[in-house]
């Protein structure tokens, strides 16, 4: 097969109301990282996100890195990640020259094993970064028994909730992704959010060349420049004004698969009681896994395997002191389906049928 698959496994929604503040944005000449549209963004974010402040960067790996070195992670210290998630957790940490320490999931939740966690909390632990991973979020409360502070990584969980409370509430702080195939999205882009007003304010120092706010061009450490443009944000605020529509069209398509693939061989993610999740991208897990994405390529469909567990990785390597097995099992058997917001009917029809069809094949 050649060129563009006929169903990509994302796309993202922008309409008129993105177009409409992105020309806003562009006819006022602002475009750098602090105009108005910045502003109006993170307003909303911190309203969405039910938090005292939201911090907007160019990316959810920025927001993590960010955060990290707020909280005064640096060389030596230890930060425990989930042994499965895309990498950038643990990468941010590695970029602070600190040391990720990789964690196994739970079976059920697919998010960090709070036992398996507490296992690894050492001296030098100084933060955990629990991913709400496919939008099923992490068991907070067991998290919060290990008396380190958490960071939600909640970059694929727009919408969901924790025990009736929302994805972004978690944690000392919480960050999000709206890389374009995240749910609610900017192209490229990510947020903190926290109640901790000296936490904030840390992370926009350092997002913002370190610039003291009140005596500028005084900077009293080597900052970066993390911020998010006028036109980017432009596009944020119209997209957090879509929130609830983005999050529950990625949940129709969500029931649309779960309903068409009832009975199939194949089996949609589990959750846990706790967890009302929201769908990032739809996963199920097959004992044929690779088979099954390699037919549904074959009939022009992005289904993708999931990411290998970090520990496979040679970069990682070693970074496990307890073996995760879970991690290695999920990772080996789980895929993603094409998922995007307002999906047509005819290609989620159309993915179902073809994995079906691989699976009758005995793929
Ligand atoms: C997408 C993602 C990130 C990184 O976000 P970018 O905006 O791509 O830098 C971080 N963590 C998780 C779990 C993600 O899915």
């Amino acid at each position: 097969m050649s060129g563009a698959p006929a169903v990509p496994l994302s796309a993202p929604a922008l309409g008129d109301l993105e177009r409409r503040y992105l020309l806003e944005a562009f006819d006022s000449g602002w475009i750098s990282g602090t105009g108005p549209f910045v502003r109006l963004f993170e307003e909303r974010l911190a309203s969405r996100a039910e938090r005292a402040h939201a911090v907007s960067v160019n990316s959810g790996t920025a927001a993590l890195e960010a955060v990290l070195q707020a909280l005064g992670v640096a060389a030596g210290d230890e930060v425990i990640v989930p042994a499965l998630t895309f990498a950038a957790p643990a990468a941010a940490v590695l970029n602070l020259r600190a040391s990720p320490v990789l964690c196994d999931i739970d079976p059920v939740a697919w998010t960090l094993d709070p036992v398996a966690a507490g296992k690894l909390v050492t001296p030098r632990t100084r933060a955990v970064i629990a991913v709400d991973l496919l939008g099923h979020p992490a068991d907070f409360d067991a998290l919060a028994d290990l008396g380190v502070p958490v960071i939600e990584d909640a970059a694929q969980a727009h919408g969901a909730a924790y025990r009736g409370r929302p994805a972004g509430t978690h944690g000392v702080a919480s960050v999000f992704s709206f890389h374009a195939n995240k749910a609610v999205s900017t192209g490229e882009g990510g947020c903190v959010v926290t109640d901790d007003g000296e936490l904030a304010r840390r992370v926009r120092l350092i997002a913002n060349h370190a610039m003291t706010p009140d005596r500028p061009y005084r900077h009293d450490m080597p900052g970066r420049n993390l911020r998010m443009t006028n036109l980017t944000a432009a596009i944020g605020a119209a997209q957090v004004e879509r929130w609830d529509e983005l999050v529950s069209a990625r949940n129709a398509v969500a029931a649309q698969y779960t309903e068409l693939l009832a009975g199939c061989a194949a089996r949609p993610r589990p959750a846990a009681p706790w967890a009302d999740p929201s769908c990032w991208l739809f996963a199920v897990t097959s004992r044929d896994r690779d088979a099954v994405v390699a037919h549904m390529a074959d009939e022009g469909i992005d289904a993708r395997a999931i990411w290998p567990p970090l520990s496979e990785l040679p970069l990682y390597a070693g970074r496990a002191p307890i073996p995760c097995p879970v991690a290695a099992e999920v990772s080996a058997t789980t895929l993603w389906l094409p998922t995007w917001a307002h999906m047509p009917r005819h290609d989620i029809r159309r993915v179902a049928g073809a994995l079906r069809s691989a699976l009758a094949a005995g793929a």
